[in-house]
C-alpha cells in the first residue's frame, strides 16, 4: 500500500508516559488504531491498560507524550477531540437521579446526534434495555449500567470507541448483543479499542493486537504476527501468545 493510500489513523499515541508519585504505570507506549480496526489491547494485572484508555479519553492529563483523535491533539484541543470519542469504562458510573432515556436524551444532545429519538429507540431494543428506560440510574443493576454505557457510545457517533472490559456483567444475551455491537460499529468504520482479560473474546474479534506490560509494549501486531515475532506454532492461541508476551511470574519486574 503506498503512502498516499494509507488510512489516516483515528488515535495515534506518541510516546505515552505516566507517573503515579514515584510508579511509572506506562513508559512510552506509542501505536496507532485505522478506521474500522478493532485493537485489542491485553497485558496482566497492573499493565497500565486502563491508564492507557483514561489517557485517550482525557480523564488523566498527559504527562508527557502526544495523543491525537481525529487528527486533534488531546491536550490542546481536549474539547473537540472528545466529540470524536466515546469511553466505556469497566464500571459505569450513571447519574442517580436521570432516568434511562434521560441519560440517552443527554448524551444526544452533548453529541449534537441527529435523529436521536429513532436511534435512542433502537438501542433500547437491541441491548434490552426498553423495560428499564424509566428506571433511574442508581436503581440499574452492573449489567445494566454496563448496557446503558454501552447505548450511550453507540449513541454519540464516535469515530473512536474505548471500551475497558465491555462484557463484564453482561448476560449471555447481552454479552451476544455487545459482541455483534462491536463487529458491527468497526464495520461501519468506526475505530475500536477493546481491552479486556477475557482472550477468546479479543481472539475473535480483534484484528490487530496490543500487549503491554510493565506500561511498555511488548508487541504489536496480528495473531498470525506474534506467532512468528514469539517463535510459537501457528495456529496457537492469543492465551499462548500473552504468555510468551508477557512477565512468567508476577512480580517479576525487569530491571
Ligand atoms: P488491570 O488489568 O488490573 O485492570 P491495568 O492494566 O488496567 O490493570 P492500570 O489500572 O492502568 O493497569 O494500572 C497501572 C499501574 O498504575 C498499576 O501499578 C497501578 O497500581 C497504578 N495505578 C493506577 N491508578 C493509580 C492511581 N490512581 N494512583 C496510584 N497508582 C495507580
Amino acid at each position: 500500500m503506498t503512502e498516499s493510500s494509507s488510512p489516516k489513523p483515528v488515535l495515534t499515541v506518541e510516546g505515552l508516559r505516566r507517573t503515579y508519585g514515584e510508579s511509572v504505570a506506562v513508559d512510552g507506549l506509542s501505536f496507532r488504531v485505522n478506521p474500522g480496526e478493532i485493537l485489542g489491547l491485553v497485558g496482566p494485572n497492573g499493565a497500565g491498560k486502563t491508564t492507557t484508555l483514561r489517557s485517550i479519553a482525557g480523564i488523566l492529563p498527559i504527562q508527557e507524550g502526544r495523543i491525537t483523535v481525529a487528527g486533534l491533539d488531546i491536550d490542546i484541543e481536549g474539547h473537540r477531540a472528545r466529540q470524536h470519542l466515546a469511553w466505556v469504562p469497566d464500571d459505569p458510573q450513571p447519574f442517580d437521579s436521570l432516568t434511562v432515556e434521560e441519560h440517552l436524551e443527554l448524551v444526544a444532545g452533548l453529541y449534537g446526534t441527529t435523529d436521536w429519538k429513532r436511534r435512542r429507540e433502537d438501542l433500547l431494543e437491541s441491548f434490552s434495555l426498553k423495560d428499564k428506560r424509566r428506571a433511574l440510574g442508581g436503581e440499574l443493576s452492573r449489567g445494566m449500567r454496563q448496557k446503558l454505557a454501552l447505548a450511550s457510545a453507540w449513541l454519540s457517533e464516535p469515530k473512536l470507541v474505548l471500551l475497558d472490559e465491555p462484557l463484564s456483567g453482561l448476560d449471555p444475551r447481552g454479552i451476544r448483543t455487545a459482541r455483534q455491537a462491536i463487529q458491527d460499529i468497526a464495520a461501519s468504520g468506526v475505530a475500536v479499542i477493546l481491552s479486556s482479560h477475557l482472550l477468546e473474546l479479543v481472539e475473535q474479534l480483534a484484528s490487530r493486537l496490543l500487549i503491554i506490560d510493565y506500561g511498555k509494549k511488548t508487541f504489536e501486531g496480528t495473531l498470525e504476527e506474534a506467532h512468528t515475532g514469539f517463535e510459537i506454532p501457528m495456529g496457537s492461541s492469543l492465551e499462548d501468545v500473552f504468555f510468551a508476551a508477557t512477565r512468567h511470574e508476577a512480580g517479576d519486574k525487569p530491571g
